[in-house]
């Protein structure tokens, strides 16, 4: 349960004095529910207001806070603004400039022949200085803050209305008890966690931003550490195998050392009595597949059940036929289960896999139904990570007489301080090495303005038989506007080819978008128009051309997992990158990279060089490990220590029980980290 102490901070917003129903639309947007969200929405900036006696000492573009005279009101004729002169005390006259309705509210704030405190900033017209709506206008002896924090805005929330609120909700912030290790504390002179939040939303303060992003940092390894730690007090039955099915299997390829190490590690853990929490981190390409396969084949040798989870249909439906393919001639009973198997021939399944006939198991979500009940569960694999949340890694746990072994993989590859953020609970194998006798996919960088040249190019290679992705531009966040763009070119492509072109993008309905998958990979299109929903995709090895719309606008991390989907057959594949005219520097440098490495690992770590760990941090599901206060760069420097203090408390104290643990429980809550806290006996 949560501790009391935070119930004001999970208030709905619209508790709070002056936020009413209009506002609930901006507010959802910046994603603004509690009053802790409102108070955690901090400043992106600050801006200095400079309190000036003379205009001499001003400049354009300087925000500044002035006493002044006024002198006169000037209306200029028509429609033009209302213009009021006034005046510093050595009498340097300025303008301060009123459009529309504005002009009979100032003339009422300014009369003549009085003084009042004006703020604003500054700009010039002709050869007068002049402040157009100012911000502030009041009576002189009215203190006007010398630094107003600048937030992050939504359509129909102005600045001073959402200033207003935070200082509202702060009022009714509680002090929490300390949960930083007190010799970090002192060390870094961290404030207090409420005199934390009152400083960032007053003023520029690195140090107690630096707490607060701390804060989050520490309970999301917090989270791990319990996590990791719950697996570790369970028992399982080892798995150790006897090497009948995997000394058995034939594979026309021998392994690569990373391989080897891998399956090796996975094999250790397997005949442990802890189950198995590991991570299996490999590029595409990099033969992850038969890792899996064989660990799941040691599990059934040691007469227990595999299953193998698929992020969307198609995938489950290519490794059933990939696996099957690898496993002709050894006696494994294989089957594939997804929401498409209904009536009888799902009967069956489920009975097999109830009476343990059934032993390897490749599917979809499908396969953690309730309905679904295993003879004897030994390990699970989850392809594709970061589809999956923690909680319904819980969930799968539950499907095992005692916890099944779990194997995930992803083929994202990321720095190593990243690997720590995101799957902290997991051990981890890197497959850093890929098969020998891979083709380079060969890339070049192309200026937009050959849209014509490339689709003959297109027409050429489909001549051929050969099929190609075809990558839109991210026009911004929005999904709806992506499928706009990707719309327009799938028009454009149509024209051209015909039916020849299929078009997937992220508005489309699941069945729609997988049946356009299955009609491109059955070959019937040429031509798939897209999203970055292909990105986990699929395995089509006779599409060899890739063509990636303003490339310059995606992350490196993402335009090497889009590449992967070319180069999978033995025809020699191809890269197209189309740029825009205006390529910034950091773009420039990401395309060349793009052209000169084929390394994921390498890429990733140049990608959190170049633009901050944004991107990569968005790619497990958000709930999981979203951060919400810390930047990359905070992420980068603080998770080391954030990591190592989250596990010394859980050896010291795995119950959290002590005065600190107690502390970092209401952490773990205000963090939503609390999946760490139920683990614990009596959280
Ligand atoms: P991933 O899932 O990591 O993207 P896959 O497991 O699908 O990669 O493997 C990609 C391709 O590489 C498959 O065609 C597979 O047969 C092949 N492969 C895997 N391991 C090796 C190896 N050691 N040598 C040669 N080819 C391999
Ligand atoms: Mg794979």
């Amino acid at each position: 349960m949560r501790p009391p102490i935070l119930n004001p901070l999970f208030a709905a917003v619209d508790s709070i004095k002056g936020i009413g129903p209009k506002l609930m639309k901006p507010l959802d947007r910046l994603n603004i529910a509690t009053l802790r969200d409102l108070i955690f929405h901090l400043p992106n900036d600050y801006r200095m207001r400079h309190h000036l006696t003379e205009l001499d000492e001003a400049y354009v573009g300087q925000y500044v806070v002035l006493d002044l005279l006024v002198t006169s009101v000037r209306e200029s004729a028509g429609r033009g603004p209302t213009r009021i002169l006034a005046q510093d005390d050595l009498g340097n006259v300025m303008a301060l400039v009123f459009f529309g309705r504005n002009g009979g509210w100032a003339r009422r704030q300014l009369p003549a022949n009085e003084k009042r405190r004006v703020s604003g900033r500054l700009d010039r017209y002709g050869d007068m200085l002049q402040i157009v709506h100012p911000d502030h206008i009041s009576p002189v002896n009215e203190v006007v803050n010398a630094v107003e924090p600048i937030y992050p805005l939504a359509d129909g929330l102005t600045a001073k209305k959402l200033h207003f609120s935070i200082t509202e909700a702060m009022a009714d912030v509680p002090e929490l008890p300390e949960w930083i290790e007190p010799g970090l504390h002192a060390r870094e002179q961290w404030p207090a966690w409420r005199d934390a939040l009152h400083l960032v939303h007053q003023d520029r303060h690195d140090v107690a931003r630096s707490r607060l992003a701390y804060d989050e940092i520490f309970a999301g390894q917090l989270a791990f550490a319990l996590l990791r730690k719950s697996n570790r007090r369970q028992q399982t039955r080892p798995r150790p195998g006897d090497k009948r099915l995997t000394d058995a299997l034939e594979l026309p390829y021998s392994l690569t050392g990373a391989q080897q190490r891998s399956i090796s590690e996975i094999a250790g853990d397997m005949a442990s009595e802890t189950p198995m929490l590991r991570l299996l981190q490999g590029d595409v390409g990099s033969g992850k597949t038969v890792v899996a396969v064989m660990a799941m084949l040691q599990a059934i040798e040691s007469s227990g059940q595999a299953v193998l989870l698929a992020p969307t249909e198609i995938l489950a439906r290519q490794h059933f036929d990939g696996i099957s393919e690898m496993l002709r001639g050894l006696p494994v009973e294989v089957e594939v289960l997804t929401g498409r198997d209904k009536g009888k021939a799902r009967e069956a399944k489920l009975m097999g896999i109830a009476d343990g006939s059934i032993q390897l198991i490749i599917g979809t979500h499908a396969v953690f139904q309730d309905a679904v009940i295993y003879h004897d569960l030994a390990l699970a694999v989850i392809d594709e990570q970061h589809r999956f949340g923690v909680n319904q890694r819980l969930l799968l746990v539950k499907k095992g007489k005692a916890p099944p072994h779990m194997l995930t993989m992803t083929a994202t590859p990321i720095p190593r301080t990243l690997t720590l953020s995101q799957f902290g609970e997991m051990d981890v194998s890197r497959l850093d090495e890929k098969p020998p006798g891979r083709q380079p996919i060969e890339t070049l960088v192309l200026s937009e303005n050959r849209l014509d040249e490339l689709a003959d190019g297109l027409a050429r290679h489909m001549d051929g038989g050969g099929q190609a992705y075809w990558v839109c531009p991210l026009v911004n966040d929005s999904e709806q506007v992506d499928a706009v763009a990707v719309e327009t070119r799938f028009a454009m492509l149509q024209a051209r080819f015909g039916d020849k072109v299929g078009l997937v993008h992220g508005q489309m309905p699941a069945e729609r978008k997988d049946a356009e998958m299955e009609r491109f990979v059955a070959g019937e299109t040429q031509i798939l128009c897209a999203t970055t929903v292909i990105e986990v995709g699929v395995n089509v090895p006779n599409a060899t051309l890739m063509i990636i719309e303003s490339a310059e606008r995606y992350g490196l991390a993402q335009l090497h997992q889009l590449r992967g989907r070319v180069g999978r057959g033995s025809d020699k594949s191809r890269c197209l990158l189309l740029r825009g005219d205006n390529l910034s520097e950091t773009g420039r440098e990401r395309l060349a990279l793009m052209r000169s490495s084929q390394d994921g690992f390498h890429l990733a770590e140049e990608d959190l060089r170049l633009r901050g760990a944004g991107e990569l941090l968005g790619t497990r599901q958000s709930g999981d490990v979203g951060y919400r206060l810390a930047t990359p760069e905070q992420v980068h420097t603080l998770i080391g220590t954030a990591h190592d203090d989250a596990r010394l408390l859980t050896e010291t104290d795995p119950e959290l029980v002590s005065e600190r643990g107690e502390a970092a429980r209401i952490a773990l809550y205000l963090f939503e980290r609390d999946y760490g806290v139920r683990l614990l006996r009596g959280g």
